[in-house]
């Protein structure tokens, strides 16, 4: 299998040259050739396999050339080591909580997936690399936490000064060894100039074998696909095939995986893309224009995000093609104030403490079922933890909400953490030699 870029103008590569490269020479993103099926008899037999069981049978078929598949079995009981349970809210809708891993948001399943091959393939290779990510909270703890120990792999963070929450910050800077952490005096904006800088710096490249984990690398979709198929084998004895996902969405990664696994055999499944007001998408699909805009703040912080990059490659899965688009993503947004009513509510129904991104998810379901006149069964992805956002949750529920031991023991771990602005950064990075 090799992997294309969406714009077309650059060599197709291998699966491991596309996740070191992260983004395609002309400036694309990448993805598989061909999407590989899967027989109606495989999907119906993951009803009795675990998660790690089904993830090999998604994953093998897009690296098969590069790794053998007791290796990726391996890596894939080591990396993928948490469970996603799916919570039965009521009859016919159900709640994937992908939470577990161990930055508690759905972001371990990408970071944890690619630590594994990036440093299967690092140690094979007999080189070091070096990892440089920026990050405005999740991602960089879920990269750090992923890549934490590993032999052979560096990892640079940046994250701005008095823009990430504490927990997440004491995610990232207490883990020491080949983790180093970056406090930038700037925004996530200015994180993200000196990364792109550092990516276009050939000398640094070489320097370092510089490579980026972030949310373009095709590496991270593929392990988002395992969790539709997981969800879907739970259910569709009972069920069958017609069954609805709704996805809270900010980069359009998660639903991309989603509208993936969908080719490649879930044929009946319904999508909904669940944006809070940053909904560039849903504009799109009701007007037919794609118009970016800068990012708004809500209280589903991970979704504020004002040019979803994965929009490309939906374009490309679907050639382009308006009406395909619109037939395949039903999206839709709500507000902060429609979000803290619905936490409220499914807090108070149900006795279940959802984060406000499975808020905002539910929202887009409740949408969706009004609009179609459907109770079909339907799975919403809880991506977060609600004691991520506890000072969030506990304004909106008026009580407190306990965080789990791994990170409450965070608050008196000792950081690391070198403080610099953009100009000394950059000649940090400079100095630096694997
Ligand atoms: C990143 C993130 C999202 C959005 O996922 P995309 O793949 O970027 O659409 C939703 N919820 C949480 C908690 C996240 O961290």
């Amino acid at each position: 299998m090799k992997y294309l870029s969406t714009r077309q103008n650059s060599p197709h590569v291998s699966f491991s040259e596309a996740i070191f490269k992260g983004l395609a020479p002309d400036g694309g993103l990448y993805l598989p050739e061909t999407i590989p099926q899967l027989s109606a008899e495989t999907i119906a037999n993951m009803a009795t396999q675990s998660l790690s069981e089904i993830a090999l049978q998604i994953a093998y078929p897009f690296l098969k050339e590069e790794i053998d598949e007791k290796t990726l079995k391996n890596i894939l009981e080591e990396q993928i080591n948490f469970d996603a349970p799916l919570y039965k809210l009521n009859d016919n809708t159900f709640i994937l909580e992908l939470f577990h891993g161990p930055t508690l948001a759905f972001k371990d399943f990408g970071a944890r997936f690619l630590a594994g091959i990036m440093s299967h393939s690092a140690q094979t290779k007999k080189h070091r690399i070096t990892i440089l990510t920026a990050t405005s909270g999740d991602t960089g703890s879920a990269v750090a936490k992923s890549f934490y120990d590993l032999p052979n792999i560096d990892v640079i963070i940046l994250y701005p000064q008095n823009k990430v929450s504490e927990l997440q910050r004491k995610q990232m800077t207490t883990l020491g060894k080949n983790i180093t952490c970056i406090e930038l005096e700037g925004n996530f904006d200015d994180c993200q100039k000196i990364v792109k800088e550092s990516f276009t710096n050939q000398k640094l490249c070489q320097q370092l074998n510089l490579t980026s984990a972030n949310s373009i690398n095709i590496g991270r979709l593929i392990p988002q696909m395992f969790y539709y198929y997981y969800s879907f084998s739970r259910l569709q004895k009972s069920y069958g095939n017609e069954i609805i996902f709704s996805v809270p969405s900010g980069n359009f990664g998660n639903l991309t995986a989603g509208l993936m696994a969908k080719k490649m055999g879930l044929t009946e499944i319904k999508l909904i893309a669940s944006t809070n007001v940053n909904d560039v998408i849903p504009q799109y699909l009701a007007t037919g224009k794609y118009q970016t805009k800068p990012s708004v703040e809500t209280i589903s912080s991970a979704m504020d995000i004002g040019n979803p990059s994965n929009f490309e490659r939906i374009k490309f899965l679907f050639e382009n093609n308006f009406s395909e688009i619109q037939k395949n993503i039903f999206a839709v947004s709500s507000t902060d104030e429609e979000t803290k009513t619905e936490i409220q509510k499914i807090n108070s129904l149900y006795n279940y403490l959802l984060d406000p991104h499975g808020a905002v998810a539910f929202l887009g379901l409740e949408k969706y079922k009004t609009a179609h006149q459907t109770n079909l069964p339907a799975v919403i992805f809880a991506t977060a933890h609600p004691a991520k956002f506890s000072n969030v949750m506990e304004k909106i529920l008026q009580k407190n909400i306990f965080l789990p031991k791994n990170l409450a023991s965070l608050k008196n771990r000792k950081e690391k953490k070198i403080i610099l602005n953009s100009e000394n950064c950059a000649s940090y990075l400079a100095k630096l030699n694997v």
